[in-house]
């Protein structure tokens, strides 16, 4: 049985329940239960004391553009293997390549290509819920750090199919030998290089090994933190992942995380031109003649993806037309007849006038009409379609949507507006169309 476990008093009958430290309460006796040692070592432990030896380890040129090169090696080792190449299949690379990528990922110091793709798969599949393995909803320094730092319950986690990864020999090689490759590539090649190249052993190890590595990790990390956090959501809101440069530019591109989650096979995480994806531009540089090491870029056809844009920009405008006073919906408006219509403009005094099958009360816009108070009373108990639409002046937009606001009821026998009524009622009527505008107004009228 594993440490993490705890067996509570067994109920007779039934085999005794055992409950996960991650869901116990924390006490004396079991804080140290729900730290994940060896993960805090490498992510936080061995960090710390790298950047605590850089106040007496000076830092030579070559050593400092080494390791920034490394950086950018392992970082691509990241964003280029384990995520868009291992954990999407965004595209196919050679041998050589797989090789690069699976010992520069290693030197990355998150785990191998298995664990990690395994999770990534698993974030996508369940991302904003409990089986997401890092997901934001559990809190940004949670998404951060936190599930790797914590003993997590594995039964929560959602599972993911990844039988094609154990069907790759790299993959499967570099999980069953992770810690030489780990030690070897984050620590002991940083150092060679640096040793044997202009004798600074010690200075390799301390910042293009300890102090590189700290960085990628925090880079990366920003991609399950940050890209849930900061940014736009133009593909599509339903869920956290969100688009921002600043996330992208420290995780060589990963920031165009609403794209990424909603096309997550496509190579690109930046799909404009000048958008920063550098790892995006190294796939594609690495399957051009001669180098041919990647092939079988995929992307998504751009007439999806405009499609999500266009979806996410009608909903923007859709809140903002909520927002406004359209009049009351024709299916909420009494259907009034003529007769009465008429009675209650002569004999009540209403001023009521009929546009487009529809009933307005203009009482209180009388002293306002810019046309005059004898033109507007002129209509009072009329059909003034004809008038409003360039029998007398061919009223402007503005016009139209004012005269939606005064509506109070519609017209029996209106036509159109009762069926527009009843196809209000069934939620279709759009808002926009101004049903007191008509394209040309009849004869009859134009004769008065
Ligand atoms: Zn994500
Ligand atoms: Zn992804």
């Amino acid at each position: 049985m594993s440490p993490n476990m705890e067996i509570l008093p067994s109920i007779p009958e039934h085999k005794p329940a055992i409950i996960h430290v991650s869901h116990q309460p924390i006490t004396l006796g079991n804080w140290y239960k729900k730290i994940n040692w060896l993960n805090t070592t490498l992510v936080v432990f061995i960090p710390t004391f790298g950047l605590y030896l850089t106040r007496t380890t000076p830092l030579t040129r070559p050593t400092l553009i080494w390791s920034v090169l490394y950086y950018f090696c392992t970082a691509f080792g990241i964003t280029g293997g384990y995520h868009r190449l291992w954990s999407h299949r965004c595209y196919s690379a050679r041998l050589p390549l797989r090789i690069f990528l699976a010992f520069t990922g290693a030197g990355a110091i998150q785990g191998s290509i298995r664990w990690w793709s395994a999770n990534h798969r698993a974030h996508h599949r369940w991302t904003d819920t409990m089986k997401d393995p890092y997901s934001v909803m559990r809190g940004l320094l949670f998404s951060h750090i936190g599930w790797m730092v914590l003993n997590n319950d594995p039964k929560v986690k959602g599972r993911t199919d990844i039988s094609d990864l154990d069907n790759d020999p790299i993959v499967v090689w570099q999980h069953k030998h992770y810690g030489k490759c780990l030690l070897l590539a984050a620590w002991v090649f940083p150092m060679i290089v640096a040793g044997l190249g202009w004798g600074d052993w010690w200075g390799g190890l301390v910042y293009a090994g300890i102090v590189r590595a700290c960085f990628v990790q925090q880079a990366t990390f920003c991609v399950n933190s940050l890209a849930h956090w900061i940014g736009e959501q133009p593909f599509d809101d339903m869920r956290s992942p969100r688009d921002h440069v600043l996330t992208a530019l420290v995780t060589m591109g990963e920031g165009y995380h609403n794209f990424h989650h909603e096309f997550p096979s496509d190579y690109r995480n930046a799909i404009i031109w000048y958008q920063y994806d550098p790892t995006k531009w190294l796939i594609y540089l690495l399957s051009l003649p001669p180098l041919n090491l990647s092939y079988s870029l995929k992307t998504f056809r751009s007439n999806e993806i405009e499609k999500g844009r266009l979806q996410q920009e009608q909903k923007a405008v859709n809140r903002k037309r909520s927002a406004l006073d359209w009049g009351l919906p024709l299916s909420e408006l009494p259907v009034m007849d003529w007769d009465n219509f008429t009675l209650r403009a002569k004999e009540d005094g209403s001023a009521l006038v009929a546009i487009g099958g529809v009933i307005h009360d203009v009482e209180l816009f009388v002293n306002e009409h810019p046309g005059g108070k004898t033109l507007i009373k002129s209509a009072v108990g009329k059909d003034a379609t004809a008038l409003f639409n360039g029998g007398v002046y061919e009223h402007s937009n503005a016009a139209h949507n004012l005269l939606s606001t005064m509506r109070v009821a519609v017209l029996r026998g209106g036509q159109e507006v009762e069926m527009f009524k009843h196809r209000g009622m069934e939620g279709k009527q759009n808002v926009f169309e101004q049903i007191t505008r008509v394209e040309k107004p009849p004869m009859s009228a134009i004769a008065a």
